[in-house]
């Protein structure tokens, strides 16, 4: 299968392998609604272990999971925090809101890492006519602000200080795979003493569907209720398990593979001025950069890089998102730099003729 471009706009574009459908195609199912798929409870088990977790739930979605770990964890009138950039505040469609009645309250900070003090400050006191601070959810590695990855020492402080408040503690782990390739550190330090986790397997473990949700086995029993109340119980879904299956196996140590591009293409940009990079530079598998607005316009930008055969990912703020991935070579990665170079010369000429 040729490739029509160089798809740099989300790790979500990562294609099933043939060894990947292969696993697929011979999974052993069963109905997964009654605990009964044992490629399901396979994979489960497999996430558990590598949380170190009681129990896990197979969801379709990470969208799915931060929704049913906030329902689990909150009752209407609550307020969940975190970060102003993410995900369950700006890209759920309020599914916060919609279902589980809950506002959410975004601490603004710098590439979505913030610190217990912030978490102390945005907390409400108790009162009757406050809404309850009852949850704290943080993105290990975060999205939209880069690809930023939590110190392990600031995680815990936060952890430890909405324990202290009686609240709950969460992690968007969509991509906390990143981290530990990043780090070294392992998934299980990164979730200790946390009451939810969770990891996709969408994005750069390369699978078509599905995220796994862990805890605690009461946290879990609530959450399957709510999986299955949201529609999102499965039948014989250890064909999708197992896509999970073989990426656990085949998919996580070349993460670093993706962390490496991702600074090839840094390298190759963060010479010339007009990629002002935020982060300064990338850790993990998304780097971001933006422009001066009155230089070079970022959608004009995306718009210009696709017509040359790279897809990168315009965001607001004048901002541009580029993400590696397992369907992005080294090779890949150079000839994006040659291209993003180019269009950032031309559309640079071109506003300079228009003047
Ligand atoms: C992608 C993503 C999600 C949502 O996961 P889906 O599987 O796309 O629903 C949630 N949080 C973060 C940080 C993400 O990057």
């Amino acid at each position: 299968m040729s490739k029509a471009f160089i798809d740099l706009y989300s790790d979500t574009k990562t294609l099933p392998s043939a060894g990947m459908r292969a696993a697929m195609a011979q999974a052993e199912v069963g109905d997964e609604q009654a605990d009964e798929d044992p490629s399901t409870l396979a994979l489960i088990s497999k996430m558990c272990t590598l949380l170190n977790m009681p129990a896990g739930l197979f969801l379709p979605s990470g969208s799915m999971c931060n929704l049913v770990a906030i329902l689990s964890h909150t009752r209407p009138g609550d307020e969940v925090i975190c970060d102003e950039q993410a995900h369950i505040y700006g890209t759920e469609a309020a599914g916060a809101a919609a279902l589980a009645g809950v506002s959410i309250r975004p601490i603004s900070c710098i590439h979505g890492l913030f610190s217990k003090d912030d978490l102390l400050v945005a907390v409400r006191d108790k009162s009757r006519t406050a809404p309850r601070s009852s949850l704290v959810s943080i993105e290990q590695t975060t999205n939209f602000s880069g690809g930023a990855i939590w110190p392990l020492a600031q995680m815990r402080e936060v952890r430890d200080a909405a324990h202290s408040l009686g609240m709950k503690a969460h992690i968007d782990g969509a991509r906390l795979l990143n981290a530990c390739a990043a780090t070294g550190i392992g998934a299980a330090d990164y979730a200790q003493g946390w009451d939810s986790v969770w990891i996709d397997l969408s994005k750069g473990l390369g699978c078509p569907v599905g995220a796994v949700l862990c805890g605690s086995v009461d946290f879990i029993e609530a959450a399957a209720q709510w999986k299955y109340r949201l529609g999102g119980a499965m039948r014989q879904s250890g064909i999708l398990a197992a896509a999970g299956l073989y990426a656990l196996e085949h998919n996580v140590d070349r993460l670093k593979i993706d962390h490496d591009n991702a600074r090839l293409i840094w390298r190759g940009l963060a010479g010339d001025p007009l990629f002002q990079f935020d982060p300064a530079e990338p850790v993990s598998n998304i780097l971001r950069f933006h422009f001066d607005p009155l230089r070079i316009n970022a959608s004009e930008f995306a718009v210009a890089c696709l017509e040359q055969g790279v897809r990168v990912r315009a965001m607001p703020g004048n901002f541009i998102r580029v993400t590696t991935h397992l369907d992005v070579s080294g090779s890949d990665a150079e000839t994006a730099v040659a291209v993003m170079a180019n269009v950032a010369g031309e559309l640079l000429n071109r506003g300079h003729h228009a003047a």
